[in-house]
């Protein structure tokens, strides 16, 4: 089976943003592809959220992707700081990357410009420590949000860049981005990126968010001003009903084609109670899943200790061959 790559970051609860756009996809993958799927933290902490408890950020999110249908019989599941490949490669990779192609990453630009404080080379960094991530393992497809898509193509240059330096070494990783829903917008402001670290927790509905908060946040959620209100799939002008829409489609697994056939004479109201009944009866579910997951840390533990054993032994193929290739070893 070919070989899938992906991960989350330990900096607050997954939200259904993060579902929609990654996780849904990670659970359907688990047939095909011989998944890995890691709990980034050492990108976590470039953002420096939560440091006090990231180890247990970390199994919270272990239980999350758990409740959500990933099974550790058939993934591997792991902390990426507990196998130190991840940083050993990451500083050889350094070497292969131009200080301009980091500079052009839109991601880091952002962050540039709305945080003041704590701009740290962590997050410069980051997008190479990511392609550490999926060339370790040879990854043959990695399937992220939108918002990861640039990274991607920079871990394709680097890799073919090593390559062509040294004779086939890493695999050239496909990206998968599903054509719905992967980049579920922010309920107050539709024109921002949902995002699990975001301080507005209007913006997002977590996964462990309780039903009264759901229906709250999705109540107060930006629709558009347009007269008269319509329900259609229109992000230029309606990007707060085109959200709404994606949401709905990505939770309940409707095309947006059939749910703008529905709603169309229906009213904003209709269309988020809609919503609200959808996300509840998925939430319900994952949340049972979640708490018992959750107090059973020994299992937790359990899962990470073989997770991480198989990845190094994965990881330390791939290193061991780049180290010949440098010169590093003979
Ligand atoms: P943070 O604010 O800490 O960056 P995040 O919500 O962006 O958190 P990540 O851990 O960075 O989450 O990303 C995990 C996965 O979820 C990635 O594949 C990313 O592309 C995807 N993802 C993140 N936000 C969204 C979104 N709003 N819509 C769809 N996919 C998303
Ligand atoms: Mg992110």
């Amino acid at each position: 089976k070919p070989i899938l790559f992906s991960g989350a970051q330990p900096s607050g609860e997954l939200t259904i943003g993060n579902y929609i756009g990654a996780i849904r996809q990670w659970v359907k993958m688990q047939q095909d592809y011989q998944c890995i799927y890691c709990i980034v933290d050492l990108h976590a902490i470039a953002n420096q959220n939560n440091l006090h408890r990231l180890y247990e950020t970390s199994l919270d999110t272990l239980a999350l992707y758990l409740a959500c249908g990933i099974d550790p019989n058939n993934s591997t599941i792991f902390i990426q700081s507990h196998v130190p490949e991840h940083s050993q490669l990451n500083w050889l990779l350094n070497c292969y990357t131009y200080f301009g192609e980091l500079n052009r990453m839109t991601q880091f630009k952002e962050k540039l410009i709305q945080q003041k404080e704590n701009v740290n080379i962590g997050l410069f960094n980051y997008p190479v420590l990511m392609a550490s991530d999926i060339l370790l393992y040879q990854t043959n497809l990695v399937p992220v949000g939108s918002d990861q898509k640039q990274h991607l193509e920079l871990t394709r240059n680097i890799a073919e860049r090593f390559n062509h330096t040294y004779g086939t070494i890493f695999v050239v990783p496909e990206v998968f981005i599903p054509t719905c829903g992967s980049r579920i917008m922010s309920l107050l402001e539709p024109n921002k990126k949902m995002s699990k670290s975001d301080r507005r927790s209007g913006n997002m509905i977590t996964l462990l968010d309780d039903i009264n908060m759901v229906s709250k946040k999705i109540k107060r959620a930006v629709t558009d001003t347009d007269q008269p209100p319509r329900i259609k799939y229109d992000p230029i002008n309606k990007p707060g009903i085109s959200n709404l829409l994606e949401i709905l489609s990505g939770i309940s697994d409707q095309p947006i084609t059939y749910l703008e056939e529905i709603f169309k004479e229906k009213t904003y109201f209709q269309l988020k109670n809609e919503i609200i009944k959808s996300i509840s009866s998925v939430l319900i579910k994952f949340q049972n899943r979640y708490y018992t997951e959750r107090s059973n840390e020994d299992k937790l533990r359990y899962i990470l200790c073989v997770g991480a054993k198989k990845a190094q032994k994965k990881a330390n193929v791939t290193l061991k061959k780049v180290h010949k290739a440098m010169g590093l070893s003979n």
